[in-house]
């Protein structure tokens, strides 16, 4: 029977490998295997929200190994090392625990078709300092590490009965960086509600540090404007055209030799795909590590290969690159899915073209803003408040879907509404 590897069980592999797990898996047609490094899974657009406390993860997370029981696909714990291609094996490092004991063997995995969807990492573009003061918003752990910086930092102010500030310094003004801080304010907000009296937005000094002319570079610039304008009347202090040079244990340097300080410092200023990526397995990859594919989404080199989501450079008609979004990982997992298919039997695989539904950036629950792209709308239609926000909650609703199918999905959002009233607003632990 073929067998099939998925490594990587974010945004894109696993919708994914839900996908070939409920097709090809159930009808006994292929051998389905998605592996990593994670027991759970959390889609990443949701990590400024745990960041600040406003979504408790252990809710959202899906445990690949139910998932997988459910969907007709085996799930291997494990993180990609390396590939022999002329084997057609995955290499699997050791899997120890967090004392350093030794649970699993490094091992192989063999495949007739990979497809590979680890994502990306922030990339700190080897700027002084970074990776040892600032965190990035990449992983769950990441997220909790800025909470309980954070939780601590106002039971430190709270101890002085409210003197000084909390001093929060972003760097990148791209949706992350414009998400969190706009969250930040939320979660001042509602820590004044549980027992933080003396906390308001006047203690919460937010620095949004960005080397473009303008925030969110990547949107037209009338939505820019909008966020700028919506960030500054919640008190955050963007500062653009500011090249950020050094990282240090009490703030940051910019090129200019000002000093932002900042207790705590987040990393946000762009992405690469992890380094060991760089020409693994002799596969083509970009100066960011990314791997290129052809229109086919299978890598230049080996047909046998895919790449979607983050981790492809992938070239749309136009001679652009596909960015690094959820949608474009959703959209990418779909079309991965028909060609796999179409190559196992025997018709014409078919290019992918990236469309951009539009964008848009949650300023928590304060606004949202952004741009609406498509045949209705006939070019980009820039969106504000109500509506902007129930399109923005629909991309995490056509992953739950992907995964779940509707009537799971409607349970899940039911489940939501309850907890809400069940549940603080602000995950405090
Ligand atoms: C804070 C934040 C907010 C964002 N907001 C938005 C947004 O609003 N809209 C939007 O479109 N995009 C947003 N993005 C970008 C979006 O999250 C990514 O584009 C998307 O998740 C990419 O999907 P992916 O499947 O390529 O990778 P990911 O979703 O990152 O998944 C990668 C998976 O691979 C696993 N993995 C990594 N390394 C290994 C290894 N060596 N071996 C095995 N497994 C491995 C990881 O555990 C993970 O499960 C945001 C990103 C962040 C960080």
């Amino acid at each position: 029977m073929t067998r099939i590897i998925v490594v990587g069980g974010g945004a894109g592999g696993l919708e994914l490998a839900t996908k070939l797990g409920r097709t090809l898996g159930r009808k006994g047609r292929a051998n389905i295997t998605l592996v990593d490094r994670k027991a759970s899974h959390l889609w990443k657009p949701l990590l400024h929200e745990v960041a600040t406390g406003s979504l408790d993860e252990g809710v959202d997370a899906l445990s690949y190994r139910a998932h997988a029981k459910n969907h007709h696909f085996d799930f291997q714990l494990g993180s990609l090392q390396d590939i022999d291609r002329e084997r057609k094996v995955i290499i699997l490092s050791e899997l120890k625990d967090e004392q350093g004991e030794l649970l699993m063997p490094s091992r192989e995995l063999e495949y007739d078709i990979l497809v590979l969807a680890i994502g990306s990492t922030s990339n700190d573009f080897n700027t002084p300092g970074v990776r040892e003061n600032c965190i990035f918003l990449d992983s769950p752990e990441q997220a909790h590490r800025f909470r309980t910086n954070m939780n601590n930092e106002f039971l430190k102010l709270h101890a002085k009965n409210g003197q000084g500030t909390v001093d929060i310094a972003i760097v990148g003004a791209g949706a992350t960086g414009v998400e969190l801080s706009a969250e930040l304010h939320n979660a001042v907000k509602e820590l004044r509600t549980y027992g933080f009296g003396d906390l308001d937005s006047s203690k919460l000094n937010v620095s949004l540090v960005e080397a473009g002319e303008r925030i969110l570079p990547a949107l037209p610039p009338r939505i820019s404007g909008a966020a700028h304008q919506e960030l500054t009347k919640l008190g955050v202090n963007v500062r653009t055209a500011t090249m950020v040079t050094q990282a240090d244990k009490d703030g940051l340097t910019t090129k200019d030799g000002e000093k932002i300080h900042a207790q705590i410092m987040v990393w946000a200023a762009g992405i690469k795909a992890p380094d060991f990526m760089k020409e693994i397995g002799g596969l083509e990859s970009n100066r960011i590590n990314q791997l290129v594919v052809k229109d086919t989404l299978q890598t230049t080199r080996d047909d046998n290969i895919f790449v979607i989501g983050d981790l492809a450079q992938c070239t749309q008609p136009d001679g652009s690159f596909v960015p690094p979004r959820a949608q474009a990982a959703h959209q990418m997992a779909s079309r991965a899915f028909s060609n796999i298919v179409a190559k196992l039997t025997g018709r014409e695989l078919k290019a992918y073209v990236y469309k951009d539904n539009g964008s848009l950036v949650s300023l928590s629950r304060f606004s949202t803003v952004g741009s609406l792209m498509g045949n209705l709308t006939k070019g980009s239609m820039m969106i504000e408040g109500r509506i902007a926000r129930v399109v923005y909650i629909s991309l995490y609703r056509m992953h739950q879907m992907a995964l779940h199918g509707v009537f799971k999905t409607a349970l899940i959002i039911l489940m939501g509404r309850i907890n809400r009233v069940l549940r603080p607003n602000l995950k405090l632990h």
